[in-house]
């Protein structure tokens, strides 16, 4: 029955091994498996030279297999008497009458696909390099072995690569290092610069685009290498997209206000040490939410926090490009005019005020705002300038609120 079931392999084109993983036997092996394993047992394949295994127990795989995670192995073949190697991927499978098994299938191109066509033998020969090609094959990092010389040709691809860039090993060995490469073209200059250097150089990040369209931030450390007379280029790839997401977030989080997403009060220090020394005419305006305690105790945090979120959006919406807003601290906000005048200014906060108070959001309660406005006078400090559009503010306060006032 179960012979019936596994003859059905045989019509594969890769070898498929069937095993037992508690008692390590060998259930079946298809018709190519046959062929490369040329009478070779699984510990003998599993242990040959180029053999590289993560778990000399198979049922260690198990638990990771449950959970859908890669196992691989390097076994040692032989198909036509002299020893090469075949990268297996393992599964883990049901089967009726039997239960639980692996199931291997050979994987790598390279190596199995030359085996299988005996009459073109390989030009890649890892036999003298045994170690060192075990150790290409099998490290988790991504490498690529390219060819500076025939235009940034990727020669060698390990399994960790196609894993990554989801190509299999012969699609992957005719592809360039511009075709994965964001940079096209622009990047074989570079090629060829660390070529010439011969200890390598300082990672460099790249973003290279895998087999399903997605795009990576990668961070490769390449290095010339010498490999059967030729010099070619060996690129670790490191896969920093996560990292990238993080440092992205962090450097929003560092700049931006968490409510409103706002600039925040550290960055217009920023700007105004960095920016404003070279803008002579500026204004600043200082918006300050009406009786804003009492939209707190009417309608809860919650609801204040969601005005906050309003007023930060229709600030945004009436200031120009070039103008930048701050959430200043609690519910005042701060615009900076570069290059404006002061009449240009009061038309801003004038635009803003009657803004705010036609908000009409279902579910917010309707606010105002008051603002000082005031232009930097030339060789103001801007402990002073605030000091006048404090003042400014606190009169619009006293006024009677929602309204404008110039400093
Ligand atoms: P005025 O018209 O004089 O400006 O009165 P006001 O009530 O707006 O001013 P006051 O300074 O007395 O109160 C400001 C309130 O804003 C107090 C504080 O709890 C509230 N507040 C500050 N930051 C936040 C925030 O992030 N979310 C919410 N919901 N409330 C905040
Ligand atoms: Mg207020
Ligand atoms: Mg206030």
């Amino acid at each position: 029955m179960l012979k019936y079931h596994l003859d059905a392999l045989n019509v594969l084109s890769t070898p498929v091994w069937v095993v037992a993983p508690d008692t390590e036997t060998l259930l079946f092996s298809n018709t190519q498996a046959q062929k490369l394993a040329a009478g070779r047992s699984l510990r003998e394949m599993r242990s040959g030279f180029f053999s590289a295994v993560a778990q000399i127990t198979l049922s260690m795989y198990l638990p990771c297999l449950q959970n859908h995670e890669d196992v691989v192995e390097i076994w040692s073949i032989c198909p036509s008497g002299e020893e090469c190697m075949i990268s297996c991927r393992a599964v883990l499978r049901e089967l009726e009458t039997v239960g639980e098994v692996l199931i291997f299938e050979g994987i790598s191109g390279g190596a199995a696909a030359a085996a299988l066509k005996a009459s073109h033998p390989s030009a890649y020969r890892p036999r003298k390099h045994g170690f060192y090609a075990r150790f290409f094959y099998t490290t988790s990092a991504p490498m690529l072995l390219i060819d500076p010389v025939r235009d940034g040709l990727i020669v060698e691809a390990n399994l960790a690569a196609l894993r990554f860039y989801g190509y299999d090993h012969e699609e992957m060995c005719k592809m360039h290092t511009w075709e994965i490469n964001t940079m096209g073209r622009n990047v074989l200059p570079v090629m060829s610069e660390i070529a010439n250097l011969p200890g390598g150089h300082k990672p460099l990040n790249f973003i290279h685009q895998l087999a399903d369209g997605s795009m990576r931030h990668v961070q490769t450390y390449a290095g010339p290498i010498e490999i059967y007379g030729e010099r070619l280029m060996l690129c670790i790839i490191h896969d920093i997209t996560e990292q990238k997401r993080l440092e992205q977030e962090l450097e929003y989080a560092a700049h931006r206000d968490a409510l409103t997403g706002l600039l925040n009060r550290r960055q217009f220090y920023h700007l105004t040490e960095h920016v404003l020394p070279t803008v002579l005419d500026f204004c600043v305006m200082l918006v300050d939410a009406d009786h804003f305690k009492h939209i707190n105790d009417q309608f809860g945090h919650q609801c204040g926090d969601e005005v906050l979120i309003e007023l930060a959006r229709t600030l945004e919406a009436n200031s120009r490009r070039g103008d930048y807003v701050f959430r200043w601290g609690g519910e005042e906000f701060l615009l900076l005019l570069p290059h404006t005048n002061l009449d240009t200014a009061l038309d801003v906060a004038e635009t803003i005020r009657q803004a705010v108070v036609n908000i009409a959001t279902p579910g917010l309660p309707g606010f105002t705002v008051s603002i000082g406005v005031a232009r930097h006078l030339q060789n103001e400090s801007l402990d002073a300038m605030f000091r006048r559009v404090d003042e400014a503010l606190y009169r619009a306060k006293n006024n009677g609120r929602n309204q404008v006032l110039v400093a």
